[in-house]
């Protein structure tokens, strides 16, 4: 019955665009890099403005969810299907071309991110934002998360570099914003940033580029305590100075990355910081990093060997996800005065805690990754996880931070929002999810409970 209601919306689909209901192959559209899971009734991979169109009149007719989806790499299970929705993949929609002239990039929603860097590049250009998923995850995936990256300290996050955006709505209407448009009127292109996929289908995003700039010098410093690393962190921010990366690890995190890639210098460290800095800067930051009692600090401005620096930043993800049978990460961001306090407090939070739990991030910017292992996925040992997740998520609110840095809110945070956001400020959000999507046809149950 449900293949024959399918078999008809596939006859009018471009040759190219796939339809599957046999999940067989496909188990991983039914889940992101979360924990969370769904059964969709099928998935369609779109080639084509024309064929979303199609599915959205398809699932409008039939009253059936729609979840977009780029990559499936998002931390907040935005592209999870809730059972029985259709999951509208939009990996195959490629293209990408230039305007050298005006510096922009016009990359349909499905180019993954690390292509248009290494196209710019060949043409003297730069793309700033580089999510650590940056070679796997989509420019629409990063788009409708806002996602913020290792060069995000000094560059900014995707919202700085996005220019217009065409995208299909709930009612199958192609609509324009940024300079696809005219200057008059409402500019929705902020509205659509960092929307989940609960407002608009994005079929194309122009994105500014900037010229490339020098490549700085690397520092990579060890610490006795998290908060030393912590104050640097803060230290380094407060002083003026802008690295161009500012990465911390705590030392369970650099102990898990060196588990699986051995750099003696960080056996038995209590933090690592990884800096990318203006050579102009170094020195300043080098008398930091000994103000704060750092316990080894290497320079290297030669690329090739800096890079060996990084493993230990690039191995970490693996690395944990290795080391735990279920891992809930969580992206909570402070401002920077407060970074210190926010380490300690999971530094305390672990050594309290019965789960293992690790830190990392994007400090420069106040983003602190915090990673939940788990050994067995027994329900105890979630409902542990959901007891620590709300202390920390507490504890950023308190100091004045935010539920996600750059993740999202999807299904994995919704119940929290009100922590952050009073109830007129919800209320408002949601009326502009009915505004644009009366039936709540485009990724329903996500954000807002
Ligand atoms: C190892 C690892 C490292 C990561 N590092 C970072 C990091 O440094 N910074 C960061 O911000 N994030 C990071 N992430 C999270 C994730 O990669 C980002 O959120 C990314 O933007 C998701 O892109 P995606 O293409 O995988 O989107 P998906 O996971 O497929 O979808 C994410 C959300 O976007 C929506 N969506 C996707 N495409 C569209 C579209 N065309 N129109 C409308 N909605 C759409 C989906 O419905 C969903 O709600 C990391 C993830 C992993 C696994």
């Amino acid at each position: 019955m449900t293949d024959n209601l399918f078999a008809k919306l596939e006859q009018q689909l471009s040759p190219s665009a796939r339809l599957i209901t046999d999940l067989t192959d496909y188990d991983k559209y039914c889940q992101d890099a979360t924990i969370e899971r769904g059964t969709p009734s099928a998935i369609i991979f779109a080639q084509d403005e024309s064929d979303i169109c199609h599915v959205i009149k398809f699932c409008t007719e039939h009253s059936i969810p729609l979840v977009p989806r780029g990559a499936g790499t998002g931390l907040s299970g935005g592209a999870v299907p809730q059972d029985g929705a259709v999951v509208l993949s939009l990996e195959e929609m490629t293209e990408l071309r230039f305007d050298t002239k005006q510096k922009v990039a016009f990359a349909q929603t499905g180019v993954i991110t690390k292509t248009i860097l290494d196209e710019a590049e060949k043409l003297d250009l730069f793309y700033p934002p580089d999510p650590a998923s940056y070679d796997e995850s989509t420019i629409g995936g990063n788009v409708a998360e806002n996602a913020g990256g290792l060069k995000c300290v000094k560059y900014g996050v995707t919202k700085d570099y996005v220019l217009g955006i065409k995208g299909i709505t709930a009612n199958g209407e192609l609509l324009k914003t940024g300079i696809y448009n005219h200057n008059a009127g409402f500019d929705f292109t902020e509205i659509f940033i960092g929307s989940e996929g609960t407002l608009i289908i994005i079929t194309e995003i122009a994105l500014k580029l900037i010229d490339i700039p020098d490549s700085g010098e690397t520092i990579l410093t060890a610490f006795d305590s998290p908060k030393d690393a912590a104050q640097t962190v803060s230290d380094i921010r407060m002083a003026g100075i802008t690295p161009i990366v500012l990465e911390f690890l705590d030392g369970d995190a650099a102990a898990c990355s060196n588990s699986y890639e051995r750099n003696d210098s960080l056996d038995n460290v209590a933090a690592i910081l990884l800096i990318e800095s203006e050579t102009a800067d170094s020195q300043k930051i080098e008398s930091l990093c000994h103000k704060n009692k750092c316990t080894y600090l290497k320079r290297e401005d030669d690329p090739d060997k800096a890079d060996n620096l990084w493993q230990v930043r690039r191995n970490l993800s693996k690395a944990v996800k290795e080391l735990s049978k279920v891992r809930i990460s969580e992206d909570v961001a402070v401002p920077i005065s407060k970074y210190p306090h926010l380490v300690e407090f999971v530094s305390e939070l672990n050594k309290n805690s019965k789960l293992r739990i690790n830190s990392f991030g994007h400090a420069g910017d106040g983003n602190l990754h915090v990673n939940f292992m788990g050994q067995t996925g027994s329900e105890a040992e979630l409902h542990l996880m959901e007891i620590e997740i709300e202390k920390l998520l507490k504890k950023a609110i308190e100091l004045g931070g935010t539920l996600s840095g750059e993740h999202g809110i999807g299904l994995a945070k919704q119940k929290y929002l009100p922590m952050e956001f009073d109830k007129f400020c919800l209320d408002s959000m949601i009326r502009v999810k009915f505004a644009f999507d009366e039936s709540s046809l485009l990724n329903p149950n996500k954000i807002f409970l």
